[in-house]
């Protein structure tokens, strides 16, 4: 077994608990002169294997660079995804993650990339950007961009920017509203590097006397409410249906996973079937969430489902209480929630993992 991808291996699953990601969020990348590893698009960081990495010819992933920076986006993703798929080598099995090409970009060995609520609250506060650069000067900041290609283009030039000035790349990426990137040769720079960002930022969040634990309210069974639920949704669309306590939900779409695994909107305020259908003449679906003063209740066509929509809407709310420290959470706008809404990567990407969750 090659050494490196053991590394990969252990690093991955260490990188991929609730505390780093939710459902098949993060990526993870190690690599040699010729050859990129990399976490398939939709899989489970806590679950990977060796054998399940997709392995790269770097020279092709290089082919990207190829493709122009402006145009038609829906043609430049295209393109993108046929480069990627032919620069997998023919043993791999799965679709590599579409964030591949920023791992390529970086020349350190293991790149590991997360979505933690401690980051998020940084990342998605209104002066996260400012904030960032005072706690974490080394590190580089890119503002929110529609994820795919155009990232990718984007943090290449700012990469070499980067290093020109620095005679070096960076080692941390923090990613507006969506996540960090750690590269580094050893698993243990790794590692350290993260345990880094998460203690100064708990310094913060402890300093401006901000709780790391989700404030809750106590739960109150409203069997009404639960009524309301089945009379306003078709059986197709709760067959899954869980209350847990409430807690202040966010008021928008907070990253591209948040969309993918619990839609852009909860439903709030008083529960009747005239809101229920209101909502989705609104929004155009049925919410998947519903937040009363009683409960909030997660309704899915599956329990998988219920479930990951209940723990994106707990991150959610925590990296929304979070970012109260550096002046209050923002939101994606309507052009980038329509972009991830219409993204073929990301509905493949939550159908692997509903997929993964019915064979388990
Ligand atoms: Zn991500």
């Amino acid at each position: 077994m090659n050494a490196r991808l053991t590394t990969l291996t252990e690093l991955t699953r260490k990188f991929g608990g609730a505390e780093y990601v939710k459902g098949g969020g993060g990526n993870s990348s190690a690599k040699t002169a010729d050859t990129l590893w990399v976490k398939p698009s939709g899989s489970t960081m806590i679950a990977m294997t060796p054998e399940r990495f997709v392995a790269l010819n770097r020279a092709g992933i290089g082919r990207m660079d190829e493709v122009p920076v402006t145009g038609d986006v829906q043609r430049r993703e295209a393109a993108a995804k046929e480069i990627l798929a032919a620069a997998a080598r023919p043993e791999s099995r799965g679709r590599p993650s579409v964030e591949t090409p920023l791992h390529n970009l970086f020349d350190a060995i293991y790149v590991i990339h997360t979505h933690p609520a401690l980051v998020n609250g940084l990342t998605c506060a209104k002066n996260g950007k400012t904030i960032c650069a005072r706690l974490f000067p080394e590190a580089l900041w890119i503002d929110y961009i529609d994820p795919g290609i155009t990232l990718y283009q984007h943090v290449r030039d700012k990469v070499a920017v980067y290093q020109r000035r620095s005679g070096r790349q960076p080692e941390v990426l923090f990613l507006k509203n969506h996540g960090v990137f750690v590269a580094a040769d050893t698993p243990e720079r790794i590692t350290a590097v993260y345990a880094d960002i998460l203690t100064r930022l708990k310094t913060e969040y402890a300093a401006a006397g901000i709780s790391l634990a989700l404030t809750e309210q106590p739960l109150e069974l409203n069997t009404a409410d639960i009524e309301t639920i089945k009379k306003a949704f078709p059986a197709a669309e709760r067959q899954a249906l869980i209350s847990i306590k409430s807690f202040a939900t966010a008021d928008g779409p907070i990253s591209p996973d948040h969309i993918v695994y619990m839609k852009s909107f909860v439903h709030k305020g008083t529960l009747s079937e005239t809101s229920v259908a209101d909502f989705r003449r609104i929004h155009g679906y049925y919410p998947k969430l519903l937040e009363t003063p009683a409960a909030v209740y997660a309704v899915g066509t599956d329990l998988p489902e219920a479930c990951l929509a209940l723990e994106l809407a707990r991150d959610g709310a925590l990296i929304k209480q979070l970012a109260a420290a550096f002046g209050g959470i923002t939101y994606l706008d309507d052009a980038a929630r329509g972009f991830i809404e219409n993204w073929e990567v990301e509905s493949y990407r939550r159908k692997q993992l509903i997929l993964m969750s019915d064979q388990s």
